[in-house]
C-alpha cells in the first residue's frame, strides 16, 4: 500500500472520519483485504472492551490497585524552563528561549 489510507483504519472504526474521508476509505476497503481484516479486528476488540466495562473488577485486583494508589508519589515539579535551558545553554546564548529574558536568574 502506498496511498497511506491504511493509516485511517482506526479513525474509520471509531467513526472519526469526515464523510469524504469515509467514502474514500470505503472505496479503498473494498479492494484491500489487509485493511478489511484490520477493521474487523478492531471492531471485535472494541466490542469486547465494551463488554468488559460492564463487569466489576475482581476483588483482589481492585484492592491491589486501591492500595497501590496510596503509595504512588507524584513526579517532582520540573524546574522552570529557563533554568533547564540555562543549564544546557551554549556559552554564546544570552537570551532565554522560553521568555526572551535578557538575563537569566
Ligand atoms: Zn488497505
Amino acid at each position: 500500500m502506498t496511498d497511506g489510507l491504511n493509516t485511517l483504519v482506526g479513525a474509520y472504526v471509531l467513526d472519526a472520519l469526515s464523510s469524504v474521508e469515509t467514502e474514500r476509505f470505503e472505496r479503498h476497503l473494498r479492494g484491500c483485504p489487509d485493511c478489511a481484516r484490520e477493521v474487523g479486528g478492531l471492531r471485535d476488540t472494541a466490542a469486547q472492551l465494551g463488554q468488559l466495562a460492564d463487569r466489576p473488577a475482581p476483588a483482589p485486583l481492585r484492592a491491589a490497585v486501591l492500595s497501590g494508589i496510596s503509595a504512588v508519589q507524584p513526579h517532582p515539579a520540573h524546574p522552570p524552563l529557563h533554568r533547564l535551558i540555562r543549564a544546557q545553554a551554549w556559552p554564546w546564548q544570552a537570551r532565554c528561549w522560553c521568555c526572551s529574558a535578557d538575563s537569566l536568574p
